[in-house]
């Protein structure tokens, strides 16, 4: 069954599922322009998902061979997945924050072992136990590390400049830089009065920077050419509370539903970031390294039930709230160790 929503004044969403994942579904977002229909977002590269996606747009009443351009709101594959698909289809745009772009650019230039090498030597510095770093060195060893995700992703043709109104006929959608949960992370602002008269201003869509029920993650800028110490969590806070001061109607995010009460999410975000910063800094009264940090944080399960892929997510995150309060001057590495180990200052 084909989930379209109509959100009235020329913007639908389609429910494009995500293939064995607990997340479900990515909202990819239609939006109807005087030179035809855009997309914000497309989802993840799958057969059923792409037909799914299909079936979506003509139920907009349109086509996808009459695309005119997709704006995606970062590079993960559940959003721009599908990007390169609708550009083949239709010969639409593909625009993209200049961030994001360079991570699409690596991803599909570098040569796989060398991300799966580089991952092994961070999990290492950060800690992690021999028995958890093995397979990722035998998988470099072996060669077998052919395949990471994102390596066919499609390569942006237009550029997103924070600030500025995208090129659409009729519609004004301002691009908002929003960095965090990834560098080059935006959300569209479509400064057109609510279709039901909402109250606030204009509607937003809002990628994974702002979802009704769930923390986006916020690791590390990954980049092995890279040496620059980014600080993740502090812009994410920094982009939320410049969206929290739209004060939109309405936010149509890029997962679960659309919600009203944008102030309140981006509170009850700010203060849970702030509480897991207050809580870490308790652990830290014991030096850890980032792997320690992580089995002792509050996770959406027990550490022992964190499967091996999202262990490596979590070890990120506690990296990134790390170095928050490294950055807040509440927290420091202790000078010298290896792995690092941090303690609170
Ligand atoms: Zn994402
Ligand atoms: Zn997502």
């Amino acid at each position: 069954m084909t989930q379209v929503t109509e959100h009235g004044g020329g913007v639908w969403s389609i429910k494009v599922p995500i293939p064995d994942n607990p997340l479900g579904h990515t909202l990819v977002h239609l939006l109807d322009t005087d030179r035809g229909p855009v997309l914000i977002d497309t989802g993840w590269d799958d057969p059923d998902s792409w037909d799914t996606l299909v079936a979506g747009v003509a139920a907009c009443g349109a086509a996808i061979g009459e695309l005119q351009g997709v704006v995606v709101t970062h590079h993960h594959p559940d959003h721009h997945g599908l990007s390169g698909k609708v550009r083949e289809a239709s010969g639409a745009w593909i625009a993209m924050h200049p961030a994001d772009t360079h991570v699409v650019r690596r991803t599909r230039e570098q040569e796989p072992g060398r991300w799966v090498g580089y991952i092994a030597d961070k999990l290492a510095a950060a800690g992690a136990p021999e028995d958890h770093i093995s397979p990722l060195r035998a998988a470099r060893a072996s060669g077998r590390a052919r395949t990471v995700p994102g390596l066919n992703s499609a390569l942006p043709d237009r550029e997103i400049t924070p600030g500025e109104l995208l090129d659409l006929a009729g519609r004004r959608l301002r691009a908002i830089w929003t960095p965090g949960h990834t560098p080059g992370h935006v959300c569209l602002h479509l400064e057109e009065e609510h279709p039901a008269g909402k109250p606030g201003r204009g509607r937003l869509f809002s990628g994974d920077h702002l979802l009704p029920e769930i923390t986006p993650h916020i690791g590390l800028y990954e980049d092995p050419d890279d040496e620059t110490v980014t600080d993740p969590l502090g812009d994410y806070l920094d982009s939320l509370e410049r969206i929290g001061r739209l004060g939109v109607a309405e936010v149509l995010p890029a997962h679960q539903y659309a919600f009203t009460d944008s102030g309140g999410r981006v509170g009850e975000l700010l203060d849970h970031h702030e509480e897991r910063l207050r809580h870490l800094r308790e652990l830290l009264a014991e030096p850890l390294t980032p792997w320690q940090t992580a089995e002792r944080m509050e996770w959406n399960r027990p550490w022992a039930d964190i499967p091996y892929g999202s262990r490596n997510i979590a070890v990120s995150e506690a990296e990134a709230h790390l170095r928050r309060l490294v950055k807040l001057g509440l927290a420091e590495a202790v000078e010298g160790s290896d792995p690092v180990v941090y303690r609170a200052v």
